[in-house]
Protein backbone atom coordinates (compact mmCIF):
# COMPACT_ATOMS: atom_id res chain seq x y z
CA UNK A 1 0.00 0.00 0.00
CA UNK A 2 1.76 2.79 1.14
CA UNK A 3 5.81 3.09 0.58
CA UNK A 4 7.57 4.74 3.53
CA UNK A 5 11.24 5.84 2.52
CA UNK A 6 12.37 3.91 5.73
CA UNK A 7 10.67 0.90 3.93
CA UNK A 8 13.33 1.23 1.13
CA UNK A 9 16.26 1.71 3.58
CA UNK A 10 16.42 5.52 2.61
CA UNK A 11 17.49 8.36 5.59
CA UNK A 12 16.99 11.54 4.51
CA UNK A 13 20.53 13.45 6.52
CA UNK A 14 19.25 16.00 8.70
CA UNK A 15 21.69 18.69 7.46
CA UNK A 16 21.93 18.68 3.94
CA UNK A 17 18.28 16.73 3.03
CA UNK A 18 20.58 13.88 0.73
CA UNK A 19 18.79 10.54 0.75
CA UNK A 20 20.68 8.15 1.80
CA UNK A 21 21.01 4.76 1.47
CA UNK A 22 21.50 2.93 4.92
CA UNK A 23 20.52 -1.20 4.65
CA UNK A 24 21.57 -1.59 8.76
CA UNK A 25 19.73 0.18 11.01
CA UNK A 26 21.56 -0.08 13.79
CA UNK A 27 24.54 1.30 11.96
CA UNK A 28 25.63 4.79 11.71
CA UNK A 29 26.33 6.11 7.99
CA UNK A 30 28.46 9.25 6.16
CA UNK A 31 25.87 11.36 4.52
CA UNK A 32 27.23 10.30 0.69
CA UNK A 33 27.40 14.75 -0.11
CA UNK A 34 28.31 16.12 3.01
CA UNK A 35 29.63 13.62 5.24
CA UNK A 36 27.42 13.99 8.30
CA UNK A 37 26.37 11.00 10.32
CA UNK A 38 23.08 9.70 9.39
CA UNK A 39 21.11 6.86 11.13
CA UNK A 40 17.69 5.27 11.31
CA UNK A 41 15.28 7.14 13.61
CA UNK A 42 14.97 5.60 17.20
CA UNK A 43 11.95 3.12 18.27
CA UNK A 44 8.78 5.50 18.76
CA UNK A 45 9.78 7.01 22.64
CA UNK A 46 5.92 7.21 23.90
CA UNK A 47 6.29 7.34 27.11
CA UNK A 48 7.94 10.36 27.47
CA UNK A 49 5.24 11.67 24.99
CA UNK A 50 2.66 10.78 26.96
CA UNK A 51 4.18 12.42 29.99
CA UNK A 52 4.11 15.35 28.52
CA UNK A 53 0.89 15.19 27.44
CA UNK A 54 -1.12 13.83 30.64
CA UNK A 55 1.05 17.16 32.55
CA UNK A 56 -0.63 19.36 30.55
CA UNK A 57 -4.15 17.67 30.80
CA UNK A 58 -3.76 17.88 34.52
CA UNK A 59 -3.19 21.64 33.98
CA UNK A 60 -6.25 22.31 32.11
CA UNK A 61 -8.36 22.30 34.81
CA UNK A 62 -6.72 24.62 37.23
CA UNK A 63 -6.36 26.68 33.94
CA UNK A 64 -9.64 27.28 33.47
CA UNK A 65 -10.74 27.50 37.42
CA UNK A 66 -8.13 29.18 38.88
CA UNK A 67 -8.48 33.55 38.66
CA UNK A 68 -6.18 34.13 35.75
CA UNK A 69 -6.03 37.78 37.20
CA UNK A 70 -6.76 39.82 40.50
CA UNK A 71 -7.94 43.30 40.08
CA UNK A 72 -7.49 45.31 42.95
CA UNK A 73 -8.98 48.52 43.14
CA UNK A 74 -8.66 50.86 46.43
CA UNK A 75 -7.99 47.34 48.72
CA UNK A 76 -10.90 45.67 46.90
CA UNK A 77 -9.73 42.55 45.14
CA UNK A 78 -11.94 40.83 42.29
CA UNK A 79 -10.70 37.68 41.08
CA UNK A 80 -11.55 36.56 37.57
CA UNK A 81 -11.50 33.04 35.66
CA UNK A 82 -11.82 32.32 32.34
CA UNK A 83 -14.85 31.01 32.69
CA UNK A 84 -16.18 34.01 34.64
CA UNK A 85 -14.72 36.26 32.15
CA UNK A 86 -16.63 34.65 29.51
CA UNK A 87 -20.13 34.81 31.15
CA UNK A 88 -19.18 38.58 31.93
CA UNK A 89 -18.88 39.21 28.36
CA UNK A 90 -21.73 37.47 27.35
CA UNK A 91 -23.84 38.93 30.05
CA UNK A 92 -22.65 42.59 28.57
CA UNK A 93 -23.40 41.57 25.23
CA UNK A 94 -20.03 40.81 24.02
CA UNK A 95 -20.72 38.06 22.55
CA UNK A 96 -18.04 37.79 19.88
CA UNK A 97 -15.22 38.57 22.53
CA UNK A 98 -16.76 35.25 24.75
CA UNK A 99 -16.60 33.18 21.66
CA UNK A 100 -12.84 34.31 21.09
CA UNK A 101 -11.84 33.33 24.15
CA UNK A 102 -13.87 30.49 24.93
CA UNK A 103 -12.37 28.80 21.22
CA UNK A 104 -8.83 30.22 22.23
CA UNK A 105 -8.61 29.07 25.51
CA UNK A 106 -10.62 26.07 26.69
CA UNK A 107 -11.88 24.46 22.68
CA UNK A 108 -8.50 24.87 21.02
CA UNK A 109 -6.23 23.97 23.91
CA UNK A 110 -8.94 20.79 24.89
CA UNK A 111 -9.07 19.55 20.99
CA UNK A 112 -5.29 19.76 20.49
CA UNK A 113 -4.78 17.67 23.49
CA UNK A 114 -7.53 14.99 22.47
CA UNK A 115 -5.70 14.94 19.07
CA UNK A 116 -2.72 14.17 20.34
CA UNK A 117 -4.04 11.41 22.56
CA UNK A 118 -5.36 9.83 19.81
CA UNK A 119 -2.41 9.52 17.45
CA UNK A 120 -0.20 8.27 20.52
CA UNK A 121 -3.15 5.38 21.16
CA UNK A 122 -2.98 4.84 17.31
CA UNK A 123 0.63 4.34 17.32
CA UNK A 124 0.65 2.53 20.09
CA UNK A 125 -1.86 -0.06 19.29
CA UNK A 126 -1.43 -0.10 15.51
CA UNK A 127 -4.80 1.43 14.51
CA UNK A 128 -4.00 2.01 11.13
CA UNK A 129 -7.13 3.47 9.62
CA UNK A 130 -7.29 6.88 8.25
CA UNK A 131 -2.95 7.49 8.23
CA UNK A 132 -3.55 10.41 5.79
CA UNK A 133 -6.23 12.02 7.81
CA UNK A 134 -4.27 12.04 11.02
CA UNK A 135 -0.97 12.56 9.68
CA UNK A 136 -3.23 16.17 8.29
CA UNK A 137 -3.97 16.24 11.91
CA UNK A 138 -0.60 16.16 13.51
CA UNK A 139 0.63 19.06 10.88
CA UNK A 140 -2.50 21.08 11.94
CA UNK A 141 -1.83 20.78 15.80
CA UNK A 142 1.87 21.34 14.89
CA UNK A 143 0.74 24.36 13.05
CA UNK A 144 -1.63 25.67 15.92
CA UNK A 145 1.37 25.59 18.17
CA UNK A 146 3.15 28.37 16.62
CA UNK A 147 0.05 30.53 17.02
CA UNK A 148 -0.41 29.54 20.64
CA UNK A 149 0.62 32.85 21.87
CA UNK A 150 -3.16 33.96 20.56
CA UNK A 151 -4.13 32.52 23.91
CA UNK A 152 -1.75 35.29 25.84
CA UNK A 153 -2.78 37.69 23.76
CA UNK A 154 -6.49 37.00 24.77
CA UNK A 155 -5.16 37.23 28.16
CA UNK A 156 -3.87 40.69 27.11
CA UNK A 157 -7.00 41.31 25.44
CA UNK A 158 -9.03 40.49 29.10
CA UNK A 159 -6.73 42.87 30.72
CA UNK A 160 -7.23 45.81 28.61
CA UNK A 161 -11.00 45.48 28.51
CA UNK A 162 -11.16 45.24 32.38
CA UNK A 163 -12.46 48.84 33.59
CA UNK A 164 -10.30 50.02 36.63
CA UNK A 165 -10.03 53.21 38.47
CA UNK A 166 -6.85 55.42 39.02
CA UNK A 167 -5.34 53.14 42.02
CA UNK A 168 -6.30 49.95 40.45
CA UNK A 169 -3.68 47.03 40.04
CA UNK A 170 -3.78 43.89 38.46
CA UNK A 171 -1.86 40.86 39.82
CA UNK A 172 -1.30 37.42 37.86
CA UNK A 173 -3.49 34.46 39.04
CA UNK A 174 -2.55 30.99 39.17
CA UNK A 175 -4.75 29.96 36.17
CA UNK A 176 -2.05 32.25 33.81
CA UNK A 177 0.71 30.09 35.26
CA UNK A 178 -1.45 26.52 34.63
CA UNK A 179 -2.21 27.94 31.16
CA UNK A 180 1.26 28.96 30.17
CA UNK A 181 1.70 25.48 31.42
CA UNK A 182 -0.77 23.46 29.15
CA UNK A 183 0.66 25.75 26.68
CA UNK A 184 3.81 24.85 26.98
CA UNK A 185 3.51 21.21 27.80
CA UNK A 186 1.51 20.46 24.62
CA UNK A 187 3.85 22.22 22.24
CA UNK A 188 6.51 20.19 24.10
CA UNK A 189 4.61 16.87 23.73
CA UNK A 190 3.60 17.67 19.74
CA UNK A 191 7.53 18.46 19.38
CA UNK A 192 8.56 15.38 20.86
CA UNK A 193 5.94 13.21 19.11
CA UNK A 194 7.19 11.98 15.78
CA UNK A 195 4.09 11.08 12.82
CA UNK A 196 6.60 8.88 11.26
CA UNK A 197 5.89 6.47 14.17
CA UNK A 198 2.31 5.60 13.07
CA UNK A 199 3.53 4.80 9.39
CA UNK A 200 6.52 2.78 10.69
CA UNK A 201 4.20 0.68 13.11
CA UNK A 202 1.40 0.15 10.19
CA UNK A 203 3.88 -0.64 7.44
CA UNK A 204 5.35 -3.00 10.52
CA UNK A 205 1.71 -4.44 10.40
CA UNK A 206 1.70 -4.87 6.51
CA UNK A 207 4.78 -7.09 6.82
CA UNK A 208 3.30 -9.52 8.99
CA UNK A 209 0.01 -9.71 7.11
CA UNK A 210 2.14 -10.43 4.26
CA UNK A 211 4.37 -13.02 6.02
ZN1 LIG B 1 24.21 15.39 4.09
Amino acid sequence: MHITARSQNLVRCSTCHQLNHVPDAQAHYACARCGSVVKQRAQPQLQQVWALLLAAMTLYLPANLLPVMNVINLGQGTQSTIISGIIQFLQSGSWILALIIFIASMLIPLLKMLVLAGLLISVQWGYCAGCVEKTKLYRLIEFIGRWSMVDVFVIALLVALVQFGEFAYIQVGAGTLSFAGVVLLTIWATKAFDIRWLWDKCAQQEESTND
